[in-house]
């Protein structure tokens, strides 16, 4: 398959990330017989620094003629960073969404998963962290709350503010099939969570997950309210396969669950448009602390170039083989700085990535 990937390497560990990454690729395309052609694009403070806005419309274009984007992170230390002197929409993160926005992303995906090597760091208790867990949040990007309208007014004498949820069946109905796709990859669970017990978007966020439902005979569908959701991600992790919600209740709930797993080094992301487009980064930011150092842990850009091939190439085996070659290293006792203990050993942001492509075969 030929894959043109644009390339946002980014600020502080970014490049350094993003290089591992395109070196596991790499491995990959070899192995298994693939041609990538990569288009090196600059946002954020890189693109400040070269242009002057942290997003050039010439970047949005190419990034838009490429089949997916693979990203670092961007921005820097908001105290000592030049860039955070600018009006707040020429800073680095406002490059960031809109780059979002001009690409219409409304789904965003994290995968939160506890390695078998790594549960000494999950904060629950060991018999529920020993059950393991390997979920999907899956969360609306573009509307509800977040983007509604909102105002703060005197009214009657008293001052009074005001945010306006609304969501649309068309908005919903975008969101469900692509959770319910993703679970078909997975293993066919959805749980739509919502508070259908109090808002009128919640009612209709659920009729229309189940009339997405019905074209999907194969997955199971659960509806679950957000207060006992939010319990359940640390009673009972391992219930959850897709977990399906809308933009507020996703952007707390995605939190929590990547702090279950005790790791921001190892927590891949991905936001989708209608097509197979996707943007492609790590959760974490750019660490501008541990910039340079070569120590910054490259697994989390590493398995959302993963996530990557899985769905954007609907490359599964080659996605498999990242993931696991990724458990094996771990298993094998190599550890990052932020991910090391006791009796393991410590390597460096590069060895990681050649271990890593060492294994995959
Ligand atoms: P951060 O995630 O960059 O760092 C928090 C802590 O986690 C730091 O101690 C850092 O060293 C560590 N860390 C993060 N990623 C790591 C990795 N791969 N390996 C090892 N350790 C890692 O969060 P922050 O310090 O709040 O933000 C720094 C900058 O990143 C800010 O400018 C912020 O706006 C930006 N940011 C960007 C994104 C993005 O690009 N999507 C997301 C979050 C924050």
């Amino acid at each position: 398959m030929e894959m043109k990937i644009g390339v946002i390497k980014g600020d502080g560990i970014g490049p350094e990330i993003v290089d591992e990454a395109l070196k596991v690729l790499n491995k990959v395309a070899e192995v298994y017989g693939h041609s990538l052609s990569y288009t090196q694009l600059l946002m954020g403070g890189a693109s400040i620094d070269e242009y002057g806005v942290p997003l050039t419309d010439e970047t949005l274009k190419l990034a838009k003629e490429s089949d997916a984007v693979l990203m670092g992170s961007i921005g820097g230390d908001a105290k000592t960073s030049p860039w955070y002197q600018l009006e707040p929409s020429k800073r680095p993160e406002a490059g960031l969404l809109a780059l979002r926005k001009g690409l219409n992303l409304f789904a965003n995906l994290r995968p939160a998963v506890l390695y078998e090597e790594l549960k000494g760091a999950c904060p629950l208790k060991e018999e529920i962290a020993d059950r393991g867990f390997d979920m999907m949040i899956m969360r609306e990007l573009t509307g509800g709350l977040y983007f509604g309208a909102r105002s703060t007014e005197m009214i009657d004498g008293v001052l009074t503010a005001k945010d306006e949820l609304t969501y649309n069946e068309n908005e919903i109905r975008r969101i469900a099939v692509r959770a319910f796709d993703i679970a078909m990859k997975r293993r066919k669970k959805v749980t739509s969570v919502d508070k259908a017990n109090v808002l009128d978007s919640s009612r209709l966020w659920r009729k229309i997950v189940e009339e997405t439902a019905a074209d999907y005979p194969e997955v199971e569908l659960e509806h679950m309210l957000v207060d006992n959701c939010a319990m359940q991600l640390v009673k009972d992790p391992a219930q959850f396969d897709v977990v399906l919600t809308e933009n507020m209740f996703g952007d707390i709930l995605s939190d929590e669950a990547s702090m279950v797993t005790g790791s921001i080094g190892m927590l891949a992301s991905a936001s989708l448009n209608e097509t197979k487009f996707g943007l492609y980064e790590p959760s974490g930011g750019s660490a501008p602390d541990i910039a340079g150092k070569g120590i910054a842990n490259p697994i989390a850009t590493i398995l959302s170039a993963a996530m990557m091939l899985r769905y954007s190439f609907d490359l599964d085996r080659e996605a498999d083989a990242i993931e696991k070659a990724v458990a094996d290293v771990l298993r094998d006792g190599y550890r990052t700085i932020d991910i090391m203990s006791e009796g393991k050993r410590q390597i460096g942001t590069r060895e990681m990535g050649d271990r890593i492509c060492s294994y995959i075969m």
